[in-house]
């Protein structure tokens, strides 16, 4: 199946999955973090009565267009509180939706000083970075969250979606499996080729909740799922994926494993042998991950954070370090 843009909105890509279920982009994202891509369940005889949305966070001006369009929409479901994720969630609320989200990432979205404590940048960073990085991205709050845990089952009139826990990428983070429809959203599990062969970062891991380990069993579980029960993967960031095309895992497992390979090489070079005797600044300085001196300072500050963290998981993963 071709894939064809079937979109009359501008800024927006809307790719048709199956008949009533359609993947949107925002095409020029405002900032690095504050647009994902996600799903617009439209109505039908034997599913839901009203359209619902799936983790579609894209800027206010283009979610009324799409009210415009498919709406009314009864329900909107965010899979984690990353900032991709949450930035303009307030405006599907405002337009009537209720908006569902994971636990504990669901306060995320009332709040920016739960994201600021939640994901532990307050450890690291001032509020101030946080509060400029939110506005940079157009974050603002919603009203009222119906907090749900991982795992989940919603049954909107007879439309069928299970929660799936990926909970290696952050303590809420969730997928979906469209039952009827057979499809599969693996959210921000980590493929994001924006086109076949295009490469992009893979896995991300840079908060200390993450875990590579919960990482490997989520992406297994993924591939399971996807091979036994669904026809179509799709991701917040990446193109549509037809049954029994693997690259996705392929591609995830190897951007992790590339990541261990650059941290051992480090080691390697460096001469280290003892992990407790390690500092991150010496990794960091080397600009392993991200071209962190080529940045401002914000995004420097914001950046080390991250890697400090992805640089810790392989650490303590080498087989080079007693
Ligand atoms: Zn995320």
């Amino acid at each position: 199946m071709d894939n064809l843009d079937i979109s009359t909105i501008d800024g927006l890509r809307i790719l048709k999955v199956k008949d009533k279920v359609l993947l949107a982009h925002q095409i020029k994202p405002p900032y690095y973090f504050s647009c994902c891509d996600g799903l617009i369940l439209l109505p039908t005889n034997e599913g839901n009565q009203k359209t619902v949305i799936l983790d579609l966070n894209i800027e206010p001006y283009l979610i009324n267009q799409i009210n415009d369009l498919y709406g009314p929409i009864s329900d909107y479901i965010c899979t984690h509180g990353h900032m991709d994720h949450i930035a303009h969630v307030h405006q599907w609320e405002s337009i009537g939706a209720k908006i569902h989200a994971p636990i504990p990432d669901d306060t995320c979205l009332l709040d920016l000083h739960n994201f600021y404590e939640g994901f532990q940048f307050d450890e690291a960073l001032d509020f101030s970075i946080i509060e400029k990085f939110g506005e940079l991205n157009g974050y603002n709050t919603c009203k009222e969250i119906y907090p749900f845990k991982p795992g989940k089952s919603f049954l909107f009139d007879e439309l069928e979606i299970k929660t799936i826990p990926f909970l290696g990428h952050s303590k809420a983070h969730i997928g979906f499996l469209l039952v009827q429809e057979k499809i599969i959203h693996i959210s921000c599990l980590g493929f994001d080729q924006v086109k076949p062969g295009v490469d992009g970062f893979g896995p991300w891991y840079g908060f200390k909740e993450c875990s590579i380990d919960q990482y490997l069993k989520d992406i297994d579980l993924a591939q399971s799922i996807f091979l036994e029960q669904a026809e179509f993967l799709t991701s917040s960031h990446s193109y549509i994926i037809e049954n029994p095309d693997i690259t996705p895992f392929l591609y995830m497992r190897e951007k992790i494993e590339k990541n261990q390979n650059i941290i051992d090489q480090a080691i390697l070079t460096l001469k280290l042998e003892n992990k407790s005797k390690i500092s991150l600044e010496v990794f960091l300085d080397m600009d392993l991950f991200f071209p962190k001196k080529k940045m401002d300072k914000f995004r420097n500050e914001i950046y080390k954070y991250w890697e400090s963290g992805i640089i810790h998981k392989h650490i303590e993963r080498s087989k080079y370090l007693k």
